[in-house]
Parts: C-alpha cells; structure tokens; sequence
C-alpha cells in the first residue's frame, strides 16, 4: 500500500499531514505555509488559481473567487439558511435542486465538491512534492457533525481530485488523536473545534491508546464568519444610518467589509481596541465616502453575545449524552482559529474550570490526528484503537410520518442495527422504505437521506408481512440500507447518497474530465518547461561566448567556440519552427558544447594562472565565475539590470555583498 496522508479540510484553511518514520508532520505548501486557505477563484484569464493566489484576487475578482465552500458541501438548495447564502459570488439551484456555483469567466456552473476538489488536489501536488513519490489515498476529516450526505459528498470532492478516501475522520476525534497519541495516562477529554465555519464539540476517554469517543455533537452553520458578520453588519448599518447607501448590496464593499471585519476581530484578540479604515468604500453626492472607526472589545464581545450562547448548547447536549459531568473532564483541547478569541476562552473556563491543553497547535491539531489515523491504517502506528460514534439518529418514517429511530445518536461505530416493520392496508404489494437522520419527532422535520421501494410482495393481510430493515453505519459514518421481505426473501439495498450534489453518472463524468485534463495540462506544462529551459540555456551560452571572447579573444578557444555557436542556433532555430522532439536533441548538444568550452577554458586558466607562462586576468569576475561550482545555477547575477557594467567594475565577492544590500 502506498502512503496514505492525512488532510484536514476546513472551511477556511486546509492542512495536509503524514507520518515520517513514525511521527506526524505537517506539509507546507509550495508558497511555504504549513495552511492552504480553502478558497479557489479563476483569473481574468480563467486561469485556476487556489489557496493564497486566490484569496489574494478576493476583493478585486469576487464574483470569481470562492470561499466557505464547505457550507454547501452535501447540502439541497432548502436547506442552506440566508447566512450561508451570504456570499459575493453567485450561488444557485439546479433543476434538481442541488447548489450550483456561477463563474462568470469560465462561463461554467461548478458543484461545490468539484472546486473543494480543486483545493484537495493542490494538497496533494504540494506534497507530492515534498515527499517525492505519489499518494492515491488519504484520510480526510469533517466535522462530527456532518451528516451521510456531507460525508458522501466530501469523498466526491475527494474522488474529483483523483484521490481514495480510507477513512472519513471526525475533524474532534482527529484532534484529540493528535493530543493522545502519544500519551500514556488515561484521561477524560473535551475537544472544543470552532474554526471559520463549523463548531464541533467530542467527549472522548482515553486510556493506553483506546481512544473511546463518548459524545459529539456541534452546529455546521456556526463559526468564526459569524463573528466578522457582526462586525460587517454593525459597520454597514452605521455607514446606512449616516450616508443611506448600504454596502452589503455592493459584491467589493462587501468583501472589503468583510475583510476589514475579519482583520479587526483578529486584532482584538489581543489588544483591546483597534481602528478600522476603509477609504473610499462608496460614493455619494458629495463625492467619495470612507469609514474611519474604532472598535473596542467590548463593544464586539456585545455584538456576538448571542453567537456565544449558541455555542452552549452543543457543549451542554454532549455532556448529557456522555453521563458526564463538567468535573469529570481532565483537559480541555482547543482546535480552530477562533477558539482565540478571549470570550470564547472565557466561556469555555465558565463550562469546564481548567486551563486547556498548550501542547498542541489549534490550526494544524486536525491534519496532525488525521496522519495518525493514516498511520493506524497503514499499520505504521500501532497499539491504537479509535472508537468512533455516529453524530445524529438514524432511523424509518413510518405510519403518521413518525420517525422510528434505529440507530440513536453516538452509538459506538461500525454498527448493524435491524428492526422488522409490516404493511399498514391489506394486499400492499410494495412499501417505501424512507431513511432520516436527525433528532427530530417527525420525520420531516429530520434530514432525508433518500428512499426506495421493495416491491413484490405478496398479497396478505395488513401488518403479516414481515419486512426486515438493516441499517449499517461503517468506519467512515457512512450508511448503507437493506431491506428483505421474509416470506419471499427478495432483498433490496442501496448506499444512501440522497443530498449529494452530485450524481454518481455526473461524479464519473467529471473525474473522466479530470484526467483528460490533467494529462493536456501535463502536457502542456511539460511543453512550456522545455522551451522555457531552451530560453534560459540560450541565455547562458551567449553570456558564456559574449565572456569568453571578452577574455580569450575570438579565436582564444575557437573549436569550442563554433561548437557553441552551431549548438546554439539550432536550438534557437527549433524553437522557433516549435518542434520540440528536435529541440531535446539540440538542447542536449548545447549542454555538450558548453560543457567543452568551459572544459577548454578551464585548462587555459590552469596555463594563465602559472605566472611564468601566460597573461594575466585583466577581469577577476570572469574567472571567479568560471571556477564557482554554482556556475549553472541561476543566480541573481542573472537579473541583474546592471549586468554588462557591474560584471567589469566588480569582483564576484563584492557583488553578492552589493546583492544583498540591495534585496535587504
Ligand atoms: P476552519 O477549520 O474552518 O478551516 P480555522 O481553524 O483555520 O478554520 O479557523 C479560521 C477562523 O479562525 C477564521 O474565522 C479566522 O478569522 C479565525 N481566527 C484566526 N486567528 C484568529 C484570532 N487570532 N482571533 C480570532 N479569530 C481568529
Ligand atoms: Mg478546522
């Protein structure tokens, strides 16, 4: 089996991890952060662009540019609320209601799992990478709460970017796999993750590496975009009382709003209050308009108080699940940026009376757990056992659109749980078997996950037959559904992915697309490689001539000279007419007839260097450089603007020196 890695995909910010000889590590991206934020875009050109690049173009380009896209992960058009709507690029329903994305400059309608799938393939090419060798398999993590459809929609988004998915992992259990992995006490853990855009809460007790997950529970619709849309609302109402223009109704004002909150809520953090400024956010009859303001903690603390009540009740519902107490807890693990906030510190001290754990890093604590899972199993990691629960109730409609719980929430998983069910009218020759998750009473008021018919039952009276429905949750909370009439043994069973975005003929479609192109942009990337390599090396050997000559005269290494020039025109040549077979050959060629230029001149140095038999260096650079190993490298030499004077007026020592001065 080859490398399974860990990701940790988050709303905001994405992290990959793996385990190296035995330890989990975190992969820094290839701009050299150890956090890829979650947001894709499309340049002017309809280039894609993701991570930084894209979040860089979010206020210039915002209706191309997409972020949060978690919250439509896995989710119909009804059940996204006004919040998650809240976005400045176009989001819409299809005529199966499923949430589309709208980009103007490809002119192309995206699920939301084909662009988070975007993010997971440039996780994967970073690391690729970074490791040198290539990963097919990965641990992915979500949040607790996510229910079926969200689960079977991150594997989609998973599945679109060429990857297997071994293990759908809880994004707290992750957490507090990180934290324990390594730690032999037993104890009773509250993992409290509130990042960009999710809040999620376990309770786990962990002994001797048996990490037995007690309760989760969590609010996907709640997180740190709640505490910025505060401060956006409380900026745009103002600017709305004093000018009458509301900046929401503006895509770029909002999204400097909301970049202008993001910040200011950051800052406060840590200091008590900080400005915010804005010019030229509008314009009125007067001319421009600007914001110049100050916001002091309190004042934002007031503005979300009914943010910090919310995130109570998860904390109280899974304490009650667990038959703990707050007072049975040992430590405390904070994952997710915005548990930084000092009233979401202050709320958890009020809920459990301990100082949470410092040992690990809240952004990357996720992707750390899920390498640990990945290497559990992988068989890298051994003597750990993870016990994981399903987050929501599981269960039937049945007659009055009741809903008839098999499964309830937090039960240990994998499980099988089976009830017989009957028909309710005489002669019923089929019945409809509806599946829900949800806490919920009435089965409408739940999450459908889908359903299907068993027909071809035979004629009775109502409630004889017999109808057997098995629920199987695996590993990953995944479900698959059976039903089987017992008088005929006729069976029938699905997967349940009603809720997807995505079909599974539209899943295969696009991972079809993918790969075709992948292969025309590895094609073409490789084709620009080697003309951009035929350029640089085109580059060096005129340099090279242009010196040698200089020093040696035209005629000091003439055979190596003429070779270089013959070399050199053929390369250009077939650059020019494009054919890039020839170019190869004649790349290599020019390589050769440099490399027996500088063979020849090296051995004329040797000679001029013997004081009694040659002339003198009249350039100390030219030597210096000729002798540096480095001499193939691309320096700064190379750009510099400067270059034909500095290389006569100094020494090599003395440019790096004059470089750095310069860059610092
Ligand atoms: P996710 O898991 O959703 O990807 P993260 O754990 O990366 O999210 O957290 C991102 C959120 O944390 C953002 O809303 C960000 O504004 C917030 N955040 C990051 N640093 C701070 C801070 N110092 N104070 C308050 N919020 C912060
Ligand atoms: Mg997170």
């Amino acid at each position: 089996m080859g490398r399974i890695v860990g990701i940790d995909l988050g709303t905001t910010n994405s992290v990959i991890g793996v385990l190296e000889a035995g330890r989990p590590l975190v992969i820094s991206n290839s701009e050299g952060s150890r956090t890829t934020p979650s947001v894709i875009g499309y340049s002017k050109e309809s280039e894609l662009l993701v991570g930084q690049q894209a979040r860089r173009q979010l206020v210039l380009n915002p209706k191309n540019t997409f972020s949060n896209l978690k919250r439509f992960v896995g989710r119909t058009w009804e059940e996204l609320d006004e919040n998650s709507l809240n976005v400045a690029y176009t989001v819409r329903a299809n005529e199966e209601e499923c949430v589309r994305v709208t980009c103007p400059v490809t002119e192309r309608e995206y699920a939301p799992e084909e662009l988070i799938g975007s993010i997971i393939r440039k996780l994967i090419d970073d690391a690729e990478k970074h490791l040198e060798e290539s990963i097919e398999s990965a641990v992915v993590t979500v949040p607790a709460y996510f229910n079926d459809s969200q689960r079977q929609a991150t594997r989609d988004a998973a599945l679109l970017a060429g990857i297997r998915v071994e293990r759908i992992l809880n994004e707290p259990t992750a957490a507090a796999l990180a934290y324990g992995f390594d730690k032999k006490s037993a104890s009773k853990v509250l993992v409290f993750d509130l990042g960009g855009g999710t809040f999620d809460i376990s309770l786990l007790s962990i002994s001797n590496g048996v990490f037995d997950v007690k309760a989760t529970s969590g609010d996907t619709q709640l997180g740190g975009n709640d505490f910025d849309k505060k401060i956006v609302d409380w900026l745009a109402d103002e600017f709305l009382k004093e000018h009458n223009i509301d900046l929401r109704r503006d895509r770029q004002s909002l999204q400097r709003l909301s970049e202008a909150a993001e910040k200011a809520k950051q800052e406060l953090s840590g200091l008590s209050k900080t400005p915010i400024s804005l010019p030229f956010i509008s314009t009125g009859s007067n001319g421009p308009l600007h914001i110049e303001t100050v916001l002091d903690r309190r004042k934002f603390e007031y503005l979300c108080k009914d943010l910090i009540d919310r995130l109570l009740i998860p904390v109280e519902t899974a304490l009650n699940d667990s038959g703990w107490t707050a007072d049975d807890i040992n430590d405390v693990v904070l994952v997710g940026g915005s548990t930084r906030m000092p009233m979401v510190h202050q709320l958890i001290r009020t809920i459990v009376p301990i100082e949470p754990s410092q040992s690990v890093n809240p952004d990357e604590v996720v992707a750390v757990g899920a390498a640990v899972q990945a290497g559990i199993l992988s068989g890298e990691l051994r003597d750990l056992l993870l016990n994981d629960v399903t987050p929501l109730s599981l269960g039937l409609e049945t007659v009055g659109g009741l809903m008839k719980v098999l499964i309830p929430r937090n039960t240990p998983i994998p499980v099988r749980q089976a009830d017989v069910f009957s028909t309710s009218e005489a002669n019923q020759s089929s019945v409809e078997i509806n599946v829900w998750q949800g806490e919920r009473q009435l089965a409408n008021d739940n999450k459908s996950l889908g359903k299907f018919r068993l027909s071809g039952i035979p004629p009775a009276p109502r409630g004889v037959p017999q109808v057997q429905v098995a629920f199987d949750i695996d590993a990953n909370g995944l479900l698959q559904v059976s039903a089987t009439d017992r008088t005929t043994g006729r069976k029938q069973s699905v997967s349940i992915n009603g809720g997807s975005n995505l079909n599974e003929n539209e899943v295969n479609k696009l991972i079809k697309e993918a790969q075709e192109k992948a292969d025309f942009d590895r094609r073409k990337r490789a084709s620009i490689d080697q003309k951009n390599n035929a350029l640089t090396l085109i580059a060096q050997a005129e340099r090279r001539l242009r010196d040698v000559a200089l020093e040696f005269g035209p005629y000091g290494a003439e055979r190596q000279q003429r070779a270089v020039e013959v070399a050199l025109r053929d390369v250009q040549e077939f650059l020019e007419i494009n054919d890039l077979a020839e170019l190869d050959l004649a790349v290599s060629a020019l390589q050769e007839a440099l490399f027996g230029l500088n063979r020849r001149i090296s051995a004329e140095k040797r000679v001029d260097n013997n004081p009694i038999q040659g002339i003198k260096n009249t350039f100390g650079s030219l030597k210096d450089e000729l002798f540096s190993d480095d001499y193939w490298d691309d320096d700064p030499w190379d750009y510099n603007p400067n270059e034909g004077k500095r290389e006569r007026d100094y020494g090599r020592k003395e440019l790096d020196r004059w470089d750095n001065d310069y860059y610092n």
